[in-house]
This record gives structure tokens, sequence and C-alpha cells, in this order.
């Protein structure tokens, strides 16, 4: 079966043309009006996204099909179902979520009510990849929903079919004037950010997230940023390695490597890694039969640029398992590569994509001291029985989450908050994190006019005398 998408980076046309500046503009007034900020419409709202879930399953799959060739089994399990928890757990925890908060009080607010109200931010712009299109544009639309405000939504134009599916859909669920999708490559996103938003949540690459910050920072807007980095991962000899390996080779090759939390290089002896290798052998042959090309369960690189990208970086290494090509069909196969120099240009960007580089360390401190010579990565993966060795990786590295003895899993703990630190990103969102990173928690102070509060309040009026404040 031919891989479909060989346009690249078409660009999704916009409809009827509407000017950024227009679609910002019916979007605050859509705010204006008031009815986002009712929690009926909210709920009601996350209901049709639901019943979009639910009714659309299988154009989805088609576009991921098209635009990736995602196997459908990974369709539901990172794209669909992934989502429909996160959805659930809105749903459920709705009142909870947006009912006001009571702190406790300290003495002298005796008389007094303070209180924390959920206030949405008003019109926010949220800026999708191409790598899960649905995951990380309809998740923070789920999030942004349910807090109140009203939505622009940048789907990546690299996943043409995808966001073809998201203008298609969202308009035909969802209230059209509060949540609007607008298409579009650079250019088009360009133009978008010019416009004033009241938060932006940009997925994509630190670099373009720099580009997002700088463009936020003209008016003060803030900011969630989802990037990416190189996910480190770590194996001792304490592991069980047929696991380990079956493990850490499923989370390189979902998506074919195309996975912001994928693992990107290992870290570990000599010994680890000849059994890696080995059981790596009989583990793809396991997952995908003796010719990986015609498995239905492996994807696609998405464009030329990252297919080139992707077969430059094995010139010049030494290739231990894997490493065929076919342009064609933009298809690499699971590449391990040995002898890796930290200087080596596959060592320094994300990868993203499925070759495996591993490092051979000597001790767990040689691996952390180049896990921390590299920017704060969005995930580290540690493998280890020994609990020492587990403690001294947490405390002596930062990374936006960890996985002890498994790879990619935790994006989809909705109590476990997902983001990034450093390069790999500001924020964090999913579960209860999602509807909170779209929402304003304003401090409200609630006092009366009872003539014996009263007199605790009006020491603080002039004449002052130190009678009045030091007793
Ligand atoms: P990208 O940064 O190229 O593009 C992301 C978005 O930014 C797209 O919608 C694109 O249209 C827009 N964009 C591109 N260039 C722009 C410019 N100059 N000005 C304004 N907007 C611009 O990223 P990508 O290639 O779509 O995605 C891959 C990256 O995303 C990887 O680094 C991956 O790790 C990261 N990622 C992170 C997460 C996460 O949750 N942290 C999830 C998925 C992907």
């Amino acid at each position: 079966e031919v891989h479909q998408n060989n346009t690249n980076t078409t660009i999704v046309n916009i409809e009827d043309k509407i000017t950024p500046k227009k679609c910002v503009e019916i979007a605050r007034k859509a705010y204006e009006t008031g009815r986002t900020r009712s929690l009926t419409f909210r709920r009601t709202q996350l209901k049709n996204l639901q019943k979009m879930y639910e009714e659309t399953q299988e154009e989805m799959v088609e576009a991921l099909k098209k635009d990736l060739k995602k196997p459908r089994q990974e369709s539901y399990m990172s794209e669909i179902d992934v989502v429909q928890n996160d959805l659930r757990n809105l749903l459920f925890n709705f009142n909870e979520y947006t009912k006001p908060e009571y702190p406790n009080k300290d003495q002298t607010q005796f008389f007094d009510t303070p209180m924390i109200f959920k206030e949405p931010y008003g019109v926010v712009l949220i800026i999708g990849a191409w790598n899960y299109p649905f995951l990380v544009t309809v998740l923070p639309i789920a999030g942004a929903i349910a807090a109140g405000n009203c939505i622009i939504i940048k789907p990546s134009e690299i996943a043409p079919a995808s966001a073809q599916y998201i203008s298609r859909n969202i308009p035909k669920y969802l209230d059209k004037d509060c949540y609007q999708v607008y298409n579009g490559g650079v250019a088009e996103t360009t133009e978008l950010l010019k416009e004033k938003f009241d938060y932006i949540f940009f997925t994509g690459s630190t670099a373009i997230g720099k580009i997002i910050q700088n463009a936020a920072a003209k008016n003060l807007t803030p900011t969630t940023l989802e990037l990416g980095g190189k996910c480190p991962v770590y194996i001792d000899e304490s592991v069980d390695m047929e696991l380990t390996t079956k493990r850490i080779i499923w989370g390189k090759c979902l998506n074919l490597g195309q996975t912001c939390v994928g693992p990107d290089y290992i870290l570990c002896s000599e010994k680890t890694q000849e059994e890696f290798i080995s059981w790596t052998k009989r583990i793809l042959t396991e997952f995908y039969g003796d010719n990986l090309k015609i498995s239905p369960d492996l994807a696609r690189i998405a464009t030329n640029r990252h297919f080139n990208r992707l077969v430059s970086l094995l010139n010049n290494c030494n290739i231990a398992l894997g490493g065929n090509i076919d342009s064609n069909e933009r298809f690499i196969s699971p590449t391990i590569v040995t002898n890796v120099k930290l200087t080596d240009p596959i060592m320094q960007d994300e990868i993203f994509g499925p070759i495996l580089p591993i490092i051979t360390v000597r001790s767990k401190e040689e691996a952390v001291n180049i896990i921390n010579s590299k920017e704060k990565p969005l995930a580290l993966y540690i493998f280890s029985k020994n609990s020492m060795t587990v403690d001294y990786i947490l405390n002596a590295t930062s990374s936006g989450g960890v996985i002890i003895n498994d790879v990619v899993v935790h994006v989809t703990c909705d109590n476990l908050p997902f983001g990034g630190v450093g390069d790999s990103g500001i924020g964090v969102y999913h579960g209860r994190k999602s509807f909170e990173t779209f929402t304003h928690k304003k401090s409200v102070l609630k006092r009366n006019f009872c003539p014996i509060s009263e007199m605790l309040y009006k020491l603080r009026y002039p004449p002052y005398s130190d009678r009045k404040t030091r007793f």
C-alpha cells in the first residue's frame, strides 16, 4: 500500500479567504456576548466535541493514514482514545474544576471571604504540530473550551488531510464564531501572530517556539509552549533486557519515530548495547515480520524535507542494524547506530525519526554528565531495578517528565501534568491542568459593612499611630 501524501507542504486553502484580523474580531465579539462564560454552554460544546470524536473516528483514521500512513491501532491509541479519556475527565470533573476555591483564612480575614475565581483569558490561539495532529490540537481545544475561552485554531499545514478534517468538522460540531479554524503555513501563521490574543498555546519545535514567544511578548500574551528535544534513555545492567528492548523499540517505532517524547538516544554499557541489538533483531521481526517495509504497522516520514534530513544524519554513521531507505515511500527502517560521539551531527538536534544512536558509558555518573551537557529534555527514561540508581538520576537531572522502566506512556496519564522545561517547553496540560492552563485565577476578597468588623478595619486610617498597628 503506497503512502498517499506526497504533496508534502501543501497548504490547505483558507476557507472564504477570511483574514486573521476578521477571525479575531468575530471571536472577540462572540466572547463579549458572554456566552462562553455560561457553564451550560461550555458543557454542551464539550459534549459536542465528544460527539465529533464518536461520529467521525473513521474520518480521522483515514486522514492520519493519508498524512503519515499512521497505523489504525496507533491512531486509536494516541489520537483518539487519549483525547476521549481527557474529554471524559473534563466533563466528569467540570463542576469541581470550574467552581471558585476558598483558601484558608489568616487571622486578619476573620470577617472576610477570600476566594479564587476562575476566569477565562478571552480569545486564545492554539497552534498545532503535524505528528499527532489531533492530539495536540483537540486536547488544548478541550481545555480552552472548558475554561470558557473563544479559540482560533491553526492546525499544521504539514498534515493537510488532518488539517482539512479539523476545518471541516470543528464548525460542524462547535459554535462557529467562538471556535474558528484558520489554516495555512508559515506566512499565514506569521500574519495571525500580528493579532492580539489573550493566550497562545503552541506545539512544535523549540526554534519556532522562540518565534511564537517573541510575537507573544509584544502584547504580553501568556503562552504555553509544548516543544521537543532529545529524550535520553539510560539502561543499567539490572534490567530485564527483553522487556526493556521491547518497550524502547515500540516507543521508537511509534509514528516511525516522529514522536516528541520518543526515545532519542540510549546510554548504556557495552554489554547492554550488545544485548539490546540482539534483542532488537528478534523483536523487530516479532513486531513487523521479516519485511519491515510491507508491515502495515509502521508509519512513514511526513515530508521529503524530514526524510532527507534523516537520511543525511546517517552519513558516516556506523549502522549496527537497519538502515534501509526508500525515498519513494519516505520509509526508513528502524536503525541502530553505534560508535557515536557526542560531537556527531546525530547527537546535536532531536532526531524525530526511526534512528536510534547508542552511546556507551561506564557509569550512571557518566550518563548523567552526558544528559546534563544537553538542553533539558521533554522526557527522560531510566531503565533500572536499582532504586538508588533511579533516585540518583532523578535528582541529578532536569526534564519535563520521567518514566522509570518504560517510554512514552506518561502522555496518556491525565493525572500527570504534561509539558517541558527549559528548551523543551513552558507550561503543562492534560487532565485538570488543561483547564487550569486556559484559566486566569482571579483573587477576590469579599468584605462586609458590619460595624464589628469595621472596628478591625478602621485601624488603618489616619491619623496614624503606633498604638493602632503595633499592639
Ligand atoms: P514546527 O515548529 O515546524 O511547526 C509547528 C507549528 O508552527 C505549525 O503549525 C507551523 O505552521 C507553525 N510554524 C512553522 N514555522 C513557523 C514560523 N516561522 N512562524 C510561525 N509559525 C510557524 O513543528 P512541527 O515540525 O510541526 O512539529 C515537530 C516538533 O514539535 C518536534 O520538535 C516535536 O518534538 C514537537 N512536538 C512537541 C509536542 C509536545 O507536546 N511537547 C508534541 C508534538 C510535537
